[in-house]
């Protein structure tokens, strides 16, 4: 059979493209993957996502864009002479710009990649430049190419789901389930020194909620401030990975010196480090950024920043995948193998009054609040939900209330779900940021619904608008980045702490704090890869 030329794959990201019907989208991928060699599944699936290379392979292409620019630059005009490019050849000449590495590496890159280029068409050159920067911009997301396997290869979507989790690598996931099906998928396991996708936590609003989605009884460990680690062990060998898979074992001699003391000869167990000082508590993050970056001199490091491990998961031992267990069991497995003071600290309660004094234990001992884990629930690689909450405490904001919607139920005839907003320094304008209608006692509805209408400046059926005078201090736990408010932000379970008389609308928070604010909460995420 000829290869296929890229020209067919072009032509189905340029129908991706077209439609924003996810079931459309499948259905021309898997008629795509369905036509090619086995040999070309794997390269098609990533250069339809997007990322020429599987997510765990830990040498990116490493082209930076002032090259890619020189590139292009040089060669506007296509010349058409050579041989059209196919997938597999694509594939090639990437991986062999990946495999150039020391002194004249970025010249060589650049020749060949200024090759490349002058071997493809116009539509061609878009879809290789995408590539490299990893945004295909027509709408297919891992799970779309998930959902697009399974169609292809008849199997069980969560089969397929399972198997790119354990491996993140859904090049490897395609071309099983398209040349061997679903019973090879199944036995897909995971293998130690290819980093797993850790599992994620969802904001709880409170511990009511905790416990209503955990059977009523949760175990609370300190949620800690510092950087989600994977650390496997097969006898002598030791890897360390971080949270976005990255191996970050030469960073942490001292991480993998611990690790030795590991009572197994095979584990994969999941964890934190965190950064501390003498007496043991928690340094800020830069000091813990500081570790994870440094690959020279680092031994000097490891005594001037010293890390504290803590263990919460074990996922693989001796031979055993651990990962459908209950929770748990998994904790107590894990207890059997590794060192006692490793163990994240924990309660199992189904007592709000004993959960809130284990928060306030872990904010006075410099963590960021609780993790809440279900017992009785699975590790499920890569995923967000309610299976584990995190806690943490709240913050607070002054904002003004520049409408309110009318109530139902029972709070008919109350102005009862306010809409709450933060001060534009620039334009002196109130912008949106959320809503809340908790946190009032019935008296204080009235009173709000009363003053309200005083202020009115408009109304539609449901709402009225008002003039900005009442100030409110709220509470939440999160603040996101949102394209629903003007403001650009939303809280996250926002509430009514104090109506504060004593403030004007001009004493409210500002958007440039709450970005300030929002930079703060998610500063680590970007920096740690
Ligand atoms: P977030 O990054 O806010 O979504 O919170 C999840 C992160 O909390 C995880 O990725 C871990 O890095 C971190 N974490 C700290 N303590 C724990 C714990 N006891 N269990 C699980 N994750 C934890």
């Amino acid at each position: 059979m000829p290869e296929t030329p890229l020209s067919s794959l072009v032509s189905v990201c340029q129908s991706l493209a077209s439609t924003r019907k996810r079931l459309e989208k499948r259905e021309m991928i898997s008629s795509f993957l369905k036509n090619l060699e086995p040999e070309e599944i794997g390269p098609a699936v990533l250069l339809i996502v997007g990322r020429i290379f599987p997510e765990t392979e830990s040498k990116a292409l490493n082209i930076g864009y002032r090259t890619i620019q020189k590139a292009y630059g040089k060669t506007k005009q296509a010349i058409l002479t050579e041989e059209p490019l196919t997938i597999l050849s694509l594939q090639k000449v990437f991986k062999d710009i990946q495999n150039i590495t020391g002194k004249d590496s970025v010249r060589k890159k650049t020749h060949m990649l200024e090759a490349l280029i002058g071997r493809a068409n116009e539509s061609e050159q878009e879809i290789i430049l995408k590539n490299i920067y990893g945004e295909m911009q027509h709408g297919v997301s891992e799970g779309v190419m998930l959902d697009s396997i399974a169609d292809a290869s008849n199997a069980d979507p969560e089969v397929v789901r399972r198997a790119n989790m354990l491996t993140g690598d859904m090049a490897n996931v395609a071309t099983i389930a398209l040349t061997k099906g679903e019973e090879s998928l199944k036995k897909i396991g995971l293998n130690l020194f290819t980093p797993v996708k850790p599992m994620l936590a969802e904001l709880a609003e409170d511990f009511e909620d905790v416990f209503k989605y955990h059977e009523g009884k949760s175990s609370l460990e300190f949620k800690f401030d510092g950087a989600r680690i994977q650390i496997h062990k097969k006898r002598d060998e030791i890897r360390i990975f971080s949270r976005r898979l990255s191996d970050v074992t030469g960073s942490l001699p001292d991480i993998t010196a611990l690790a030795g003391g590991f009572n197994a000869d095979e584990l994969l167990v999941d964890g934190e480090v965190v950064a501390v000082d003498k007496s043991g508590r928690p340094l800020p993050f830069q000091d813990l950024m500081r570790r994870f970056r440094r690959v020279h001199d680092v031994e000097e490091l490891v005594k001037e920043i010293p890390l504290k491990l803590y263990l919460f998961d074990l996922l693989y031992l001796d031979g055993e995948l651990l990962i459908d267990l209950p929770y748990e069991e998994r904790r107590n497995r894990l207890s059997e193998v590794c060192q006692e003071e490793l163990l994240a600290n924990r309660v199992t309660t189904d007592k709000t009054e004993e959960a809130e004094s284990f928060l306030k234990e872990a904010i006075e001992k410099g963590h960021e609040g609780l993790m809440a884990k279900s017992l009785s629930s699975d590790y499920a690689p890569g995923k967000r939900g309610k299976k584990w909450f995190k806690i943490k405490p709240a913050d607070y904001l002054d904002v003004v209330i520049i409408a309110a919607d009318w109530g139902y139920g029972r709070r008919e005839g109350w102005l009862s779900n306010y809409h709450l907003a933060v001060k534009d320094v620039e334009t002196d304008e109130y912008h949106m940021i959320g809503k809340t209608f908790k946190g009032l006692t019935d008296k204080e509805f009235e009173w709000m619904t009363a003053r309200l209408q005083e202020l009115k400046t408009r109304e539609s059926e449901y709402t009225v608008y008002v003039r900005p005078e009442i100030v409110v201090e709220v509470a939440y736990n999160e603040i996101q980045k949102s394209p629903k408010y003007e403001s650009g932000f939303a809280l996250r379970f926002a509430r009514i702490k104090r109506i504060r008389e004593d403030k004007s609308a001009r004493d409210v928070d500002s958007i440039v704090r709450v970005n300030e604010l929002y930079q703060k909460q998610f500063e680590k995420k970007g920096v740690l890869g």
